[in-house]
């Protein structure tokens, strides 16, 4: 498929929200900055990872060593790399080919070449080429940027195996959520670019629980992701009135 094509492809495609797209290939350059937009992304990554690492041994038996990974809307590839540094095979997908292009070079300047890829191609389409190919799928900080998140819910269980692994994130949609994920952190603290999240688009997970449901999942587990902006210390803890991710599985 030429670049000209894929871009059609992509118009085409119902399912994605090109001014969020714009959003985060306007900024690609800073993937890959510890301390610039996507600083809070490089912070959670190590305690999203083992909570992954930790639900993909649980259901599976073993970790992600060996696995074969799909990596949604994987941005500049901040999650896919420490997946791929496991010693999963990794496969980075998304929408903003600037983000890909970040994600390329940085796999490239680490060497990591053999286990470590990335396709510009809606989910949906990779799912009718790909199914049952994967053993875990995740989907971390993507689902609130989409117009229809239950269409890429069900395109991830499509393309896991039976008995593989999904792991979704997402932003739950309360007052408290409006105050801490957008008044907190897009205008007081700062953490964020004003406009990064809309609040209408966040998910609550009753709602994300449904769509996993409908599409063919069995819920595993529900973990909140917490931040202290004095200590600057994240954790792991039950409440879920921000944001959260959920592991779910498909039967065998
Ligand atoms: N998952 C990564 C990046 C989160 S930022 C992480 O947690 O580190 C959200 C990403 O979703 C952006 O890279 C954006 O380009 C991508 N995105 C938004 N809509 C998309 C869609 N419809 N299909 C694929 N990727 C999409």
């Amino acid at each position: 498929m030429t670049a000209d094509e894929t871009q059609t492809d992509i118009k085409q495609s119902i399912n994605v929200d090109t001014d969020e797209i714009a959003k985060f290939t306007a900024i690609a350059d800073e993937w890959w900055d510890k301390n610039g937009a996507f600083a809070p992304l490089h912070q959670i990554n190590p305690l999203r990872l083992n909570w992954i690492e930790d639900s993909v041994h649980a259901i599976q038996g073993d970790g992600l060593t060996g696995k074969k990974v799909l990596d949604v809307g994987c941005g500049g590839g901040i999650l896919a790399t420490s997946m791929a540094q496991r010693g999963a095979d990794v496969t980075g997908l998304d929408l903003g080919e600037e983000n890909l292009k970040a994600a390329s070079l940085h796999a490239q300047n680490l060497g990591i070449t053999d286990t470590l890829r990335y396709v510009h191609k809606p989910v949906e389409v990779l799912a009718g080429e790909q199914a049952q190919q994967y053993d875990v799928v995740t989907c971390m900080e993507m689902l609130e940027h989409v117009p229809d998140p239950a269409s890429v819910v069900q395109a991830c269980y499509d393309l896991v195996k039976p008995g593989g692994v999904c792991v979704l994130s997402t932003i739950n949609r309360n007052p408290k959520s409006f105050l801490f994920a957008i008044v907190g952190a897009e205008y007081i603290l700062r953490l964020l670019d004003r406009g990064t999240h809309d609040f209408n688009k966040f998910i609550t997970p009753a709602e994300l629980d449904k769509m996993a449901t409908v599409a063919g999942f069995k819920r595993y587990d529900l973990i909140g992701l917490h931040y202290n902006p004095i200590t600057k210390r994240y954790w792991l803890a039950q409440n879920v009135d921000v944001n959260y991710m959920m592991a779910v599985k498909k039967p065998l």
